[in-house]
């Protein structure tokens, strides 16, 4: 059997509904060699996915996805193989739960304007994303889906929407280089198509997720010619949410021992 690792995973520790040691389980049962756990914007996941990784015979690699604005646009980054106790990794973390906080009492603001009431204690968890805001927005049937209240409400530019401070690009990179990570652009298929793009990928990225999700071939093989023709590593996961997001399915992405190696031993 050959290798295989997903490298785009989220946790209970951001908007994932499997808890880290759920998560190390699963991949084991799907029969994965090897996972990163992608949280937004936290690293709570690990030790204890560490931990379950090394009972359950797994190789596992630090990863986080943060969120970060770039030309006014939105653009998720992927770190991989920083230093857990990196001092430029935890105070980003911290500055995002900084801006999560306020950019969630915003977001309960415009709901209130809505008549859609929650008061700030009800967004439980150390790290709080519009998807829990979501969640209780169904909950108290204020809206009849998750998908509802994106689309009518918490989506980017939406009623409710709030961006909170942004940070940017830029420094999420320089922020993972200085804790000896990589930095990866997640998802490319999903960005907004422009000439800012062409721009984006100049910034210093050591690689870039092809492989994503349930993406299709030719759209993989535009980003590996991209990686090829510029020196860049390749990285790809499921961007598993369990229950959140029941499409993406553990280890429907990917990578090979190669990749892996070049992420997390090079
Ligand atoms: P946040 O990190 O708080 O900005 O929320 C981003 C999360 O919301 C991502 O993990 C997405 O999976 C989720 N999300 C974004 N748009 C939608 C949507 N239309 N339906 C369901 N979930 C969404
Ligand atoms: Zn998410
Ligand atoms: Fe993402
Ligand atoms: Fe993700």
């Amino acid at each position: 059997m050959s290798f295989k690792a997903d490298l785009h995973i989220h946790t209970t520790a951001s908007d994932g509904s499997m808890t880290p040691k759920e998560v190390v389980w699963h991949a084991k049962e799907v029969g994965l060699d090897g996972l990163s756990i992608t949280d937004h914007d936290t690293i709570g996941a690990y030790p204890e996915a560490l931990i379950e990784a090394k009972k359950a015979g797994l190789k596992i690699g630090t990863g986080v996805e943060f969120s970060s604005q770039y030309d006014g646009m939105s653009v998720h980054v992927l770190g991989y193989h920083f230093a857990l106790d990196g001092e430029s990794i935890l105070d980003l973390c911290r500055r995002h739960r900084i801006r999560r906080e306020k950019r969630n009492r915003a977001i309960l603001e415009n709901l209130k304007k809505e008549n859609m009431f929650i008061a700030p204690e009800e967004l439980k968890g150390e790290l709080v994303g519009r998807p829990h805001i979501a969640h209780l927005m169904v909950k108290k049937g204020y809206v009849a889906t998750i998908k509802e209240a994106f689309t009518s409400y918490l989506g980017e530019g939406r009623k409710c929407y709030a961006l909170g401070d942004p940070i940017s690009t830029e420094e999420t990179l320089d922020a993972i280089r200085l804790s000896g990570g990589k930095s990866f652009l997640a998802h490319p298929h999903l960005l907004l198509k422009g000439p800012w793009v062409r721009r984006l990928i100049t910034l210093p990225f050591d690689g870039i997720e092809c492989y994503y999700a349930r993406c299709h071939l030719e759209r993989e093989k535009r980003w590996l010619k991209h990686c090829a023709q510029n020196e860049l590593l390749i990285s790809g996961g499921s961007d598993f949410h369990g229950d959140a997001k029941p499409f993406n399915t553990m280890g429907c992405s990917w990578v090979d021992q190669q990749a892996y190696d070049a992420i997390f031993e090079g």
